[in-house]
């Protein structure tokens, strides 16, 4: 049984190494995993021999396994397929675009929030993922399309199966690793964590010294509505929710987003936007509008492209609103729909 370094801090790799080694030791296995990202413990040759060797015999970088690779015939989003070391799966999804590659990556096996419109609600959760597991969705994208992270080229965000802020002590400790300039280096600027609503965990991630960016995903413009679509509302009301939100201490630079995404002739009127805009008054914000990416068991269907255009038109007078363009629909990669399917 070798045991991954992959997730790990300086603290949990000296710990690994030894009182007998010297500090800076667990610095070079740090840094060669996530700076170099060495695809094997055996060749950081910053090590002595007999070090690397005895290393090698116990732990290994411990990436997930390749399952399988679902590639969109339509804009070359990949959908991965990854297995763990407990022999589950969970997705990760490449969106290529241009001068930028956007990966999403899962925090969780399945979803414990019960959405009505998302598929992964379907599964339940199984379990949640450790920092290793979340991180390792990013190295394994990463080393197989030999993406770069310089210039701000790469972008991650925590959109994948699962509510990120019911695991977030691992979410943070992955993204201390993804933002440390001696570990895999990304601007804050470029990791988005996207949430449900979960009220004491937007407080939580609001006092941490290093993490993403917030997205919220509202997705009703009134309190009953959202109780209907997202029954997690009961708990966490959408008027607390928005009051969350409007003291949430962002940075100087930093802007919240929230998603909406529309179902045809439920949340999709013109009413349905004015009130969109009241809600979010007051809010340094901007709006993500989805169209609904259908999926069997779905009871819902998606409104056609003049609506959205129209409820975009009336949020943009009061903020910045765009319309997030589905990706990886023919291989059920897109928002919603990730749920194992082969
Ligand atoms: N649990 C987190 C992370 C998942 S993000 C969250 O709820 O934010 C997934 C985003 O896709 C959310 O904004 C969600 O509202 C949206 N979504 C879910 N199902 C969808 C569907 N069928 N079509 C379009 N967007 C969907």
């Amino acid at each position: 049984m070798s045991h991954p370094l992959v997730g790990m801090e300086l603290p949990d790799i000296r710990e690994v190494l030894g009182p007998e080694q010297p500090a800076y030791r667990a610095k070079q296995v740090y840094e060669a995993i996530y700076r170099s990202q060495a695809p094997e413990l055996i060749q950081i040759t910053a090590l002595p021999l007999r070090l690397r060797e005895e290393l090698a015999s116990s732990h290994a970088v411990g990436l997930p396994e390749i399952a399988r690779v679902y590639e969109s015939v339509d804009d070359g989003t990949r959908r991965y397929l990854l297995r763990l070391e407990d022999g589950r799966t969970v997705e990760t999804v490449l969106m290529p675009e241009g001068e930028r590659d956007t990966i999403c990556i899962s925090s969780q096996v399945g979803c414990p929030v019960d959405c009505k419109f998302c598929m992964t609600a379907l599964l339940g959760l199984e379990r949640s993922l450790t920092p290793g597991e979340i991180l390792g969705q990013v190295m394994l994208v990463c080393r197989e399309n030999r993406l770069r992270r310089d210039g701000g080229r790469l972008n991650i965000v925590m959109m994948g199966q699962g509510e990120p802020l019911l695991n977030l002590s691992n979410v943070l400790k992955a993204t201390r690793i993804l933002l440390d300039p001696a570990g895999f280096a990304l601007s804050p600027r470029r990791i988005t964590i996207s949430t449900a609503g979960i009220i004491p965990k937007i407080e939580e991630l609001g006092r941490a010294p290093i993490r993403p960016k917030l997205a919220i995903s509202l997705n009703a413009s009134t309190e009953e509505m959202r109780r209907e679509l997202m029954p997690i509302t009961r708990k966490y009301h959408l008027k607390e929710l928005l009051e969350v939100c409007r003291r949430y201490p962002l940075r100087p630079w930093e802007k919240l987003t929230f998603e909406y995404v529309l179902l045809k002739g439920v949340n999709d009127t013109d009413a349905d936007a004015r009130r969109v805009v009241k809600l979010l008054a007051h809010i340094n914000c901007k709006l993500n509008l989805i169209a609904l990416n259908p999926g069997p068991d779905i009871p819902f269907e998606t409104p056609a492209p003049e609506r959205v255009t129209a409820f975009q038109q009336i949020v943009r007078r009061s903020l910045p609103c765009f319309v997030r363009k589905p990706r990886g629909l023919d291989i059920y990669a897109a928002c919603g729909q990730l749920k194992r399917s082969t």
